[in-house]
């Protein structure tokens, strides 16, 4: 079920969300519609669409209309990954980094294959959150199976690396000290 949309008006549309494309009209991000009212108001950015019906909002001693989009005037550097979540496609290396080679079931130090938690068998997916170290035995009792059917618990919930996650913030820092 969807919710209804929210009539935005002059007294809540700071709630609002806008979509910053970058310099080249790329997507970056969506911000407050706060902050986007404010880049607007310095020249950090322009207007390409506003909410219809038009919503008048101050800021810095000027009536801009409250935009749904805007573009950066100035080109920012993101990197081709631009967002990384548990289900962004993960490589075999990075998950072995990222477990020290650890098993997901017995923690045993030596795992020298990935396993898939949900089978490929079963629509799993090569993913952060979808793929752990595995030590040779466990992934042979484990089979074509979940860790339920299994009965073998995770020992911890597998992610994205934080080193991949903090790039990922490095990049909305950067944004928001346009
Ligand atoms: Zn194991």
């Amino acid at each position: 079920m969807r919710t209804p949309p929210v009539t935005v008006h002059s007294r809540n549309w700071q709630r609002s969300r806008v979509l910053v494309l970058n310099a080249t009209f790329q997507a970056l991000c969506e911000v407050p519609a706060e902050r986007a009212v404010t880049l607007v108001a310095i020249g950090a950015a322009e207007s390409v669409a506003d909410h219809e019906p038009r919503v008048p909002i101050r800021a810095q001693h000027l009536e801009i209309p409250l935009p749904v989009t805007i573009r950066l005037f100035e080109y920012v550097y993101v990197p081709h990954t631009a967002t990384v979540t548990d289900t962004s496609r993960a490589t075999y290396a990075g998950v072995f980094r990222r477990d020290r080679h650890s098993c997901a079931y017995c923690a045993d130090q030596a795992a020298t294959t990935i396993d898939h938690v949900v089978p490929r068998s079963r629509g799993g997916t090569n993913s952060w959150a979808n793929l752990v170290a595995c030590c040779r035995p466990c992934n042979q009792r484990k089979a074509d199976r979940t860790p339920q059917e299994a009965g073998m618990a995770l020992l911890w919930e597998p992610k994205v690396p934080n080193h991949i996650e903090k790039a990922q913030h490095r990049i909305w820092r950067r944004l928001a000290a346009i």
